[in-house]
């Protein structure tokens, strides 16, 4: 099976990306487990330049075809923020989710409802030479209850637009059939199957 390194160091979008990568006949390896420690730090304006630098990185590093994903939450109420600050809106790189979720929904309280917002997500592939990219989106809107236990960042306070449930209570399959994340690697997905030839 062709093997492609996910650009990431986060537990939640690996565990993503392989489930719906798995229909690509690819495997996803994750930098841990090739012993690979690296934080790209994130100096782009745009999704699309972060993902680039964390493609062309962990590229440099190792060799290895790679794929990696920028995404963000953005709220209309603020303008379209956090946006490509999503991780770091808090003030720390290394905020627990509760209180990136807590911190967005204190700068909520003075915005009327509903709270319209959107994940988006950029994936990049590099391999040294081909670089090829694709954007996903998933609409919904911020709930000042947090709900449900799984997923990751975001996912308790947002409501999807097409379910009764936030991200969190949608359970893996949901998500990964209707998220950023989803829309923007299955636009990759016949890319990568002609690149690898499977
Ligand atoms: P980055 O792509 O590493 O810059 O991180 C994006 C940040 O956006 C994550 O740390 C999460 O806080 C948030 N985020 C991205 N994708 C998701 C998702 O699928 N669910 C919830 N939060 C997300």
């Amino acid at each position: 099976m062709p093997k492609i390194l996910l650009a990431s160091n986060n537990l939640g979008k690996l565990r993503e990306a392989r489930a719906i990568l798995a229909v690509s006949g690819l495997e996803v390896v994750s930098p841990d487990s090739l012993g690979i420690d690296m934080d790209v730090p994130e100096t782009g304006q745009t999704y699309l330049e972060n993902a680039t630098l964390k493609a062309k990185a962990f590229y440099e590093a190792t060799h290895m075809p790679c794929l990696a994903d920028d995404s963000g939450l953005e709220v209309d109420a603020l303008g379209g923020a956090p946006g490509i600050f999503s991780h770091r809106f808090a003030g720390l790189q290394n905020n627990t989710d509760a209180e990136r979720c807590r911190f967005l929904l204190e700068k909520l309280q003075p915005y009327p409802k509903p709270w319209k917002a959107a994940f988006h997500c950029f994936a990049v592939f590099y391999d040294g030479a081909v670089l090829e990219s694709s954007h996903g989106i998933c609409k919904g809107e911020i709930s000042d209850v947090p709900k449900g236990d799984q997923g990751f960042g975001y996912d308790p306070i947002f409501k999807l637009e097409t379910y009764p449930l936030t991200m969190a209570e949608a359970g893996e399959d949901l998500k990964n059939s209707i998220s950023h994340r989803a829309d923007a690697l299955k636009k990759l997905i016949p890319f990568l199957k002609n690149y690898f030839n499977i």
